[in-house]
């Protein structure tokens, strides 16, 4: 084992502070004693802005352990605390929190001792980039550069490192060809392997899929099946086995799309059963994106050649060195650690994507080794593409590539919210500077290689007078659109241009008419009976947005004519280049029309199908937004305009996708009921007896507004089930209160607390932390539920601080005046219970407790739950009593079903 590193570490968590000496000696520290040490010396730690949170010193810096592990095993998971790293690099996790601060000296020995290793695989790189690290002033440099031997031979640049591409052809429409419901039936048993229970269940969902990849009957007219199929079915399987024989006979591809990353990894991993030959897998089965989860190489390129500086730039050379390592290229949610851009507070990690759409496609001299580029032609000749719903229902939007259609919507329970946000429309000061700096490029003391326009089409320009002058037009016209320093000029009182002046009316009239103006949230009033100044000024916005639109369809036909032509200097690269261009104005061109559209409805009538209002963004009362905003009444209308009509065959799936309601309402919630071919209906119940392992607490006796209460309820509960817990609030403050007033008490015995929006960790990371520890708690808001996919014993107790009624804002109250009043916000609360229940039973042997810390559950709502749960309304004492009876004590794999595991009842698997 390596001798632990003589240098001192700090260890520091809700239950107390712990110093080790150089010589390995531990002692407990106070608050200010550890302070004053570290800022004399670098200590060895693990998350320095979580170490600096818990000492309440934010600028604490030192020789972070996880800085180390990224640039020696880029693009590999650790779970990022002390027992993960310990078990990353082979040693046994600390037996205590005090312990935990020797044990960072020896893992940091352990990982220096891996650069003279022959063996370490990710050597490559390493020299360069610590040479520029260490003209950085990264704390591990030199400690990394007395142990690395310089290479023999100079190492490859990292662009050249990566593959690069191959062109594909045309993509050749698929056969028309069916699967037949035993033959996809035959193709599940093959999934499932010889000597498999069957699941009656899962036989049945292939056998009701299969139909839908058959090509369809009329035009607008998919084949279409809703199937909700309960935990436990396996009903992942049962579409992938028609997907996939239909994908092997046609030629063809089926999308797979999911609404949270934690189903994407799940179907990634079952990859090997569809396709056990890696490499033939990752030809076949192929993960998507929005490009704005991708590393740009040329942004890349920029931050290492001193476009960052300070922290940024030592993030941008862990993330050169994540590249060259990395499966796709994904930064969020893919092989890069999550918790890596938060060490650096995110400092520039956004400014590595393509989040702007300011690729430059052909003219990038990384073009043929982009990852985004790699994954979008890597899709075009998989047998599955698995995507999540936003890139499914853009792609069919507004995207260059081909629609999807044959389509898997699992998780289909988040199609209305996810349609809602693709095709909503926000004319916002953030939006109206993005689309200035995408035409007229960087301004003032912006940085980088960010350009606009003419850079991108100077070739085009001097090429076409036509076009060349189309250019300039929009280059002027877009100087009208609000510019950096546009919120300070408004609340001077002194916009500048026809779009920040009408922004100014908007706040005036948002502050003028909303309430709840002191609590420094976000404000909005509907548009209704504008008074005159703000139609006039609208009227005035839409003439300048007019202006630029005419200009930039000019240039969109003259580009499209350079294609037609094809001069000399149009070769293979400028061709795509001028595509992308097309596309990009195509898309610019009609968020300008829907601006346009907006604006005149100020003025004008109300259109029914939409839902229209004014808003100023507020974070504990900063402004950082003022828009006018405008939501489909029924988002599920455009998806099934644009996604499900143009089909051939789509699934959608969910273990909740009725929410408790009839079919109708499943129906309505898709987009299904715009259809005119008829939809077929699945179901199939959970094979789980819930009565045996799960129950329903409501607890009667916690006043509503006690925090004292409400905390102590928390802490007790989370007592009883010794962690465990998912704790979901409702608003961000009582999270805060409640973590604040019970962390301490908890850690000190034994049961660390995490929590969004108090930690500074990404969510992702927060549920990695979560699922690796039994003991601990993880407190959340409601968005939070839904990437918590946390099978077994660490997540055994959910708690629900109140009854999750939709917020009420204009575009709920719209919603719920066209959905039936109050049986709209049944069925919204209903949804939500049910997800919210369904995290604690995931997998057979799962046992829980849901409980419910508000007497104001009303009991129609109660059919949220699974048929046979036992609900019981009782005092705080009676529900820890029974959880401590329930979750306490024996791990759940000791049990019998007698005792409260979770079995199927007459099906097992
Ligand atoms: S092709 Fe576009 S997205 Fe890819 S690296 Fe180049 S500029 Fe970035």
């Amino acid at each position: 084992m390596a001798a632990p590193l003589p240098l001192p570490a700090l260890h520091a968590t809700h239950a107390g502070i712990w110093i080790a000496d150089p010589g390995g000696e531990l002692r407990e520290a106070t608050r200010g004693e550890a302070i004053a040490r570290a800022a004399e010396t670098p200590h060895i730690v693990l998350n320095a802005p979580l170490v600096g949170q818990r000492l309440g010193y934010a600028e604490l810096s030192g020789l972070d352990l996880l800085e180390l592990f990224a640039f020696l095993h880029p693009a590999r998971f650790a779970v990022p605390t002390p027992a993960g790293l310990s078990r990353a690099v082979g040693l046994e996790a600390p037996s205590s929190e005090a312990e935990a601060a020797t044990v960072l000296q020896t893992i940091a020995a352990k990982l220096l001792a891996v650069l003279a290793d022959a063996d370490w695989a990710e050597r490559e790189g390493a020299w360069t980039a610590n040479a520029s690290l260490q003209r950085l002033g990264w704390g591990w440099a030199s400690l990394v550069g007395a142990r690395l031997e310089r290479p023999e031979r100079g190492e490859r640049m990292l662009f050249s490192r990566l593959p690069q591409w191959e062109e594909t052809g045309e993509q050749v429409p698929p056969l028309a060809t069916s699967v037949r419901p035993a033959e996809a039936e035959a193709k599940l048993a093959e999934l499932t392997g010889k000597g498999a229970e069957p699941r009656e269940g899962q036989k049945a969902m292939a056998a009701a899929a299969a139909p839908i990849f058959a090509p369809r009957q009329a035009r607008d007219g998919p084949n279409m099946l809703l199937a909700e199929a309960g935990t436990g079915i396996g009903k992942t399987l049962a579409y992938l086995a028609p997907a996939a024989l239909w994908a092997d006979r046609s030629g063809g591809t089926v999308w797979v799309s999911t609404f949270t990353k934690a189903l994407q990894r799940q179907l990634d991993s079952e990859g090997p059963r569809l396709f056990a030959d890696p490499k033939e897998r990752a030809k076949r089965m192929v993960i998507r994106k929005g490009r704005e989860n991708y590393l740009c190489l040329l942004n890349l390129e920029d931050a290492l050649q001193g476009g960052f500086a300070g922290r940024a730039a030592i993030l941008a050379q862990l993330v050169g060195r994540w590249a060259a390592y990395s499966k796709d290229g994904d930064m969020v949610g893919g092989d890069l650690p999550g918790w890596l851009p938060s060490l650096f507070r995110r400092a520039g990690a956004t400014a590595l994507t393509d989040r702007r759409g300011e690729c430059v496609y052909g003219g990038c001299p990384h073009y043929r080794r982009c990852f985004i580029e790699r994954a979008e032609r890597a899709g075009r000749d998989a047998d599955l593409v698995i995507a999540n719903h936003a890139l499914v229902m853009i792609n069919a939007a507004r995207s260059r590539e081909t629609a999807p259609d044959r389509i898997v919507f699992d998780e289909g329970h988040h199609l209305f919210d996810a349609a809602d946000s693709t095709f909503a429309v926000a004319l916002s000061g953030q939006e109206a500077i993005e689309l200035r700096r995408w035409i007229v490029g960087p301004e003032g003391r912006s940085r980088g290689r960010r350009r606009g326009l003419s850079a991108r089409l100077m070739d085009v320009a001097s090429y076409d007078d036509e076009g060349g002058v189309a250019l300039e037009q929009a280059i002027e016209a877009a100087r009208m659109l609000p510019s950096e320093g546009w919120l300070g000029r408004i609340a001077e009182g002194a916009p500048f241009g026809p779009v920040e002046a009408l922004l100014a009316e908007v706040r005036g009239t948002v502050y003028a008419r909303s309430k709840a103006q002191d609590a420094g949230y976000g404000l909005e009033t509907e548009l209704a009976s504008p008074d005159g100044p703000l139609v006039d000024r609208a009227a005035a916005a839409l003439e300048s947005l007019e202006a630029l639109h005419k200009p930039l369809s000019v240039l969109s036909r003259r580009l499209e004519a350079v294609l037609e032509d094809a001069p000399d200097w149009l070769d293979s690269q400028a061709r795509a280049r001028v595509e992308g261009a097309i596309n990009g104005l195509k898309w610019r061109r009609e968020t300008l029309a829907a601006w346009a559209a907006l604006l005149a409805r100020v003025g004008g009538a109300a259109d029914s199908d939409f839902v229209d209002w004014l808003s100023v963004d507020r974070v504990d009362g900063r402004e950082y937004d003022i828009a006018i905003n405008r939501r489909w009444l029924d988002p599920t209308r455009p998806l099934a305009e644009t996604v499900l009509k143009p089909a051939q065959g789509v699934v959608v799936t969910s273990a909740t996708l009725r929410g408790g309601d009839d079919w109708d309402t499943a129906d309505q919630r898709t987009g299904a009921a715009y259809l005119e071919s008829s939809v077929g209906h699945f179901e199939a119940e959970s094979p789980f007896d819930y009565g045996t392992c799960s129950e329903v607490l409501i607890v009667t006796d916690i006043k509503q507004g006690d925090i004292a209460a409400l905390a102590g309820g928390y802490a007790r509960l989370i007592e009883a089930a010794e962690g465990g817990t998912l704790g979901l609030f409702t608003a961000i403050a009582r999270l805060k209160a409640v973590h604040a007033r019970i962390a301490d008490r908890l850690a000190r015995a034994g049961l660390p607390l995490l929590a969004q929006h108090v930690d500074p960790i990404d969510p992702g990371t927060l549920v990695d932390i979560f699922r690796d520890d039994p003991r601990a708690s993880l407190l959340g808001t409601d968005a939070l539920r839904d990437g918590v996919d946390v099978p077994g014993e660490s997540l055994r107790l959910v708690v629900m601080e109140r009854v999750p009624w939709p917020r009420p804002t204009v575009l709920h109250a719209a919603r719920r005046m066209a959905g039936g009043g109050s049986a709209y916000d049944d069925r919204v609360v209903r949804a939500r219970l049910a997800q919210a229940f369904g995290r604690l039973i995931r997998r057979q042997g799962d046992r829980g407790v849901f409980v419910i810390l508000s007497a104001a559950m009303p009991s129609r709502l109660l059919r949220a739950f699974p048929p046979g749960v036992r609900v019981s309304r009782v005092p705080l004492e009676e529900a820890i009593l029974r959880v401590r009876e329930r979750l306490g004590g024996r791990p759940a794999d000791e049990l019998s079903v007698a005792q409260g595991r979770c079995e199927p009842v007459a099906d097992p698997h």
